[in-house]
């Protein structure tokens, strides 16, 4: 009998067993696919792979001010796919070798729970039994009902890391951060990109000032808000404008009309799914609830000895949440007492340019009562990005603190290098840090973190003293 049994292998299952067999504890994982999970195979590794290419490209055509002149420039797909694939390739064989180092047997199949103790691989009709099960069974992208969705011509995040050759357009239906991390690229290789998203703003939850800044560095990317899909037909994409207050900056659809866009090729990117069927889990009557499997802060389900971490529990679709409750969850079934705490969780967006942020945006600082200060900055103030991006450039940094103590609510910026820079605010907030902390710390310069520091500094505290 194992001590831990993990269903799946993704950054929530194999770094809970990296935690757990580095505490002694024997774990198998049951992986039905690929080591990684969607992370590596399917979402975080091979976007940043190919967006990097783009990212060379744009330089490479727009050297020419800095004093750089390319010629022929062109962006060859099968070479970056062929790049993407060895990367893949290369980081996969990582995992699986931590995984022998450390003494963890990886089992490759289809796991089925048959009881709280007790999981089948199907394959091979294999049992294998676990003191402590944890559930790391991710999500799966999220399908909209709508007639036409299943046409040849829509595909999903996974469908669209495999095309050999460029669309010459390409209609995104949804702006969440999967959608414009696609539209980025897309865009930024030629390709006439449309983003159809419901909500009045891009990435809905991110904060408003951000948002805005982002959308309007996506030049040449037309997003329709407001905008709701009524039927897909072949690459058409019909869509109706929906109601919603305080429309902001971009035009919303003409009021009732039906409208259409239509592209070589249509991205569903309307977010994830929980991945809760198939698998055997009915039988351990698991509490749900609308986002997966419930869990508390301990990583912790209903049934004692079992734990559901990463998108499969629907608390922060991300790979670094997946893994800190990979963690958490290991910490929790050794007796120890650390918790998931999804107020310092930093995420991304890695467009061109990125955004980043973590903790409260000011809607939520609204929302919630609290009471606030603010700070927004341009990051042409920092030198190194205004000598790498010039002066056009959009770039923000906002950041919240409470009115009266100065203690860092949230930050969230837009512009170079914003994915770098995020954990340290991250680190602030997870040790709740107040503004005057924030003096005692040296940044480099020049740097573009430098930005976080002025931004805070210039934050006018009711308080003096705080
Ligand atoms: C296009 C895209 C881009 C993304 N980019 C980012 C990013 O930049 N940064 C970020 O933080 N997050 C990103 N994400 C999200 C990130 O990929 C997920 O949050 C993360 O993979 C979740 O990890 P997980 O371990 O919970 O699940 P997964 O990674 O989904 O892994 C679950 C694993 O369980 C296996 N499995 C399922 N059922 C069974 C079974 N019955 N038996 C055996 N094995 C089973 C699956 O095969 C899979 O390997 C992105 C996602 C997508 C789709």
């Amino acid at each position: 009998m194992y001590d831990i049994i993990i269903l799946g292998g993704g950054p929530g299952g194999y770094v809970a067993a990296e935690r757990a067999a580095a505490k002694n504890k024997s774990v198998l994982i049951i992986e039905k696919d690929q080591l990684g999970g969607v992370c590596l195979n399917r979402g975080c590794i091979p976007t940043k792979s190919l967006l990097n290419s783009a990212k060379l490209y744009v330089h490479a055509l727009e050297g020419t001010r800095f004093g750089v002149t390319a010629e022929k420039v062109t962006y060859d797909l099968p070479t970056a796919m062929a790049w993407k694939r060895e990367v893949l390739d290369k980081l996969r064989k990582g995992i699986a070798y931590t995984m022998k180092a450390m003494g963890i047997t990886v089992v490759t199949g289809t796991g089925e729970i048959l009881d709280k103790n007790t999981v089948l691989v199907k394959e091979t009709g294999e049992k294998y039994e676990g003191r402590n099960l944890i559930i790391a069974t991710g999500s799966s992208p999220a399908v909209l009902p709508v007639p036409g969705a299943d046409s040849e011509k829509v595909l999903d995040s996974s469908g669209i890391l495999e095309l050999e050759t460029l669309p010459q357009s390409l209609v995104i239906i949804g702006g969440g951060v999967i959608g414009l991390e696609f539209a980025s690229y897309f865009h930024s290789l030629g390709v006439k990109v449309e983003v159809i998203e419901m909500m009045e703003e891009i990435v809905p939850n991110m904060d408003r000032d951000l948002a805005q800044t982002l959308r309007r560095a996506l030049k040449g990317i037309n997003f329709h808000l407001k905008s709701k899909v009524s039927r897909i037909e072949g690459g058409t994409v019909f869509f109706t404008p929906v109601d919603s207050e305080g429309a902001s900056g971009a035009k919303p659809s003409q009021e009732g009309a039906e409208q259409s866009v239509t592209g070589d090729l249509v991205l569903m990117a309307v977010g994830r799914k929980p991945n809760l069927t198939g698998y055997g889990l009915e039988k351990l009557n698991l509490d749900t609830n609308r986002q997966g499997i419930r869990v508390n802060e301990r990583m912790e389900t209903s049934l004692p000895g079992v734990y559901a971490v990463g998108d499969v529990n629907g608390l922060s679709l991300l790979a670094h949440s997946a893994s800190r409750m990979g963690e958490v969850a290991v910490s929790s079934l050794c007796g120890e007492r650390e918790t998931f705490n999804s107020k310092a969780i930093p995420w991304v967006v890695y467009t061109l340019p990125e955004a980043a942020g973590v903790g409260l945006t000011e809607q939520d600082a609204l929302s919630q009562n609290i009471r606030y200060v603010k700070s927004v900055l341009s990051m042409k103030l920092s030198g190194r990005f205004a000598a790498e991006n010039g002066f056009t450039a959009q770039g923000i940094c906002k950041v919240l603190a409470q009115a009266e103590t100065g203690e860092i609510l949230g930050v969230h910026m837009a512009g170079s290098y914003s994915s770098e820079i995020i954990y340290g605010a991250a680190g602030m907030i997870e040790k709740r840090m107040r503004v005057k902390d924030v003096k005692e710390i040296v940044f480099p310069h020049p740097t573009v973190a430098e930005i976080l520091r002025e931004t805070i500094l210039s934050i006018k505290l009711e308080n003096k003293n705080a």
